[in-house]
């Protein structure tokens, strides 16, 4: 049965029909899924259903789909998620939940927007259409096969996903928000079953052979906003475009890494992005940097040779490089604010030596206060490394800083392409990741030149605070 608008007569996409969970009861579930419990959903579920174009009760009429027999996959789905590991609890038990109660799914759509249904007889039909998280989960698949044949290796994608060879050791992590979860642990690998011929019906593998499954869905929890749930009706919204006009990317990444909805909601306050970047960001890491290389660049305009270690010395070399080891491990496990939180360890240690040694008081002993400037600097540059993930932008500057060229932090591009098979031309979203850091400790060379550096980060005024709130809600 599918929603048509009495008014109009027309289809009711499921995201314009709202009504009553009958799962949770939770009485804003949409057409496609309940926000709530986090099922997925059919627009015929939901109790009183109504549309949230003009308010009306949508007429549901006969019509002809495709389904995906999700409750033959329930036993293999169980299966695999017995033997996943190190998956984030919350995820690993919203998944298993959500086993318990499998439907049949309807594939396609009334629509004339979409992608074709690709099956004799139907191709050609401008009515139906695959549903979008249909083919946003095939696209991961289909945009592997798709960059394989413009790498000009048109079989490199097996290396990922074919189950019995080429990819066989291959890792597949799908990260998201947790309103995606069951797309990712309950649809797509019930269609990977289904295609590598397992499942309850059987078969056999479709032409590509057996693929591989998610190793791992890593899934946030909700973010809020100043103790309120996003809404961009009410206006309780940050649009991505007005944050990067008054502040920096990399306040936000940093915000997000380190006090994000990781494992348990989180609120976003502004107060708290305030506190975070001026105390931490600017105090902390942009102190370190510019501290250090003006000093350097002030009283030897390049960086310092290193004279005999102290012990000092040695220590804060060697907790830097322990940084790669402990860091990187924490980032494998997707402990992403552990994480940013070592680094930033690492970079109060550097902090805490610089304070102590005192290069400022040691105009009498050059070579000593080089010493001290030349482990600072290398410590700079550990923690760069080190915070590159989290913060790619001001990584680049701060490489460039310490008098280093090309590209540290490879950034991703949209760029207009060629269809391979004659369409139409349409913008892909890549990048070059063979160039830049690497994950390791690399010493920097006495004698590259340095300049007196502008600050990296932005001290921000707590009058954005007040600012903020006031946008936030226009009418009170
Ligand atoms: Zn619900």
């Amino acid at each position: 049965m599918g929603a048509i608008s009495p008014s109009t007569g027309r289809t009711l996409p499921d995201r314009y029909i709202e009504g009553t969970c009958p799962i949770c009861g939770y009485d804003s579930a949409r057409g496609d899924q309940c926000d709530n419990c986090g099922n997925q959903l059919d627009p015929i579920d939901l109790v009183n259903p109504r549309s949230k174009i003009n308010g009306e009760t949508p007429r549901f009429v006969e019509t002809e789909h495709f389904f995906l027999d999700l409750p033959a996959f329930a036993q293999a789905l169980g299966k695999w998620l017995d033997t996943r590991e190190g998956w984030r609890p919350n995820v690993l038990r919203f998944s298993k939940n959500l086993l318990d109660d499998l439907q049949p799914r309807a594939i396609t759509r009334d629509l004339e927007w979409g992608v074709p249904i690709p099956l004799e007889g139907w191709r050609d039909r401008s009515d139906k259409r695959i549903y979008v998280w249909f083919d946003a989960v095939i696209g991961y698949l289909s945009a592997s096969i798709e960059w394989a044949r413009r790498s000009g290796d048109p079989e490199a994608w097996r290396r990922w996903w074919e189950a019995d060879g080429a990819g066989k050791d291959a890792r597949g992590y799908y990260f998201m928000g947790k309103d995606n979860i069951v797309f990712h642990s309950v649809i797509w690998p019930s269609l990977l079953l289904g295609y590598s011929g397992e499942g309850d019906r059987g078969g056999e593998p479709g032409d590509l052979g057996r693929l591989n499954l998610p190793t791992e869905v890593v899934s946030s929890e909700f973010l809020t906003m100043e103790g309120r749930k996003f809404s961009s009706s009410r206006q309780v919204v940050i649009y991505v475009r007005d944050f990067l006009d008054r502040y920096d990317a990399d306040a936000l990444r940093y915000f997000i890494a380190v006090a994000g909805p990781e494992s348990q909601d989180t609120d976003f306050t502004w107060a708290e992005f305030l506190r975070r970047n001026n105390d931490e960001l600017v105090a902390g890491w942009g102190n370190l940097v510019n501290r250090s290389v003006s000093m350097a660049a002030k009283n030897f305009g390049a960086i310092p040779p290193a004279g005999p270690l102290t012990d000092e010395d040695r220590a804060l070399l060697e907790t830097a490089k322990a940084g790669f080891a402990q860091v990187g491990g924490l980032i494998e496990k997707h402990r992403q604010k552990q994480a940013i939180s070592e680094a930033m360890r690492v970079v109060g240690e550097a902090n805490k030596y610089l304070s102590d040694q005192a290069p400022w008081k040691m105009k009498d002993d050059p070579e000593r206060m080089g010493t001290v400037l030349h482990v600072a600097l290398q410590a700079v540059s550990d923690c760069n490394t080190l915070l590159t993930p989290f913060l790619p932008h001001s990584a680049q500057r701060v490489h460039e800083l310490l008098g280093g060229t090309g590209v540290h932090a490879p950034m991703p591009s949209i760029v207009e392409v060629e269809d391979l098979d004659g369409g139409p031309s349409y913008p892909i979203l890549t990048g070059d990741y063979t160039v830049g850091a690497r994950w390791e400790s690399v010493p920097i060379e006495a004698g590259r030149s340095l300049a007196t550096p502008k600050p990296v980060f932005r001290k921000l005024d707590p009058s954005i605070v007040d600012e903020e709130l006031a946008r936030l809600d226009p009418r009170e």
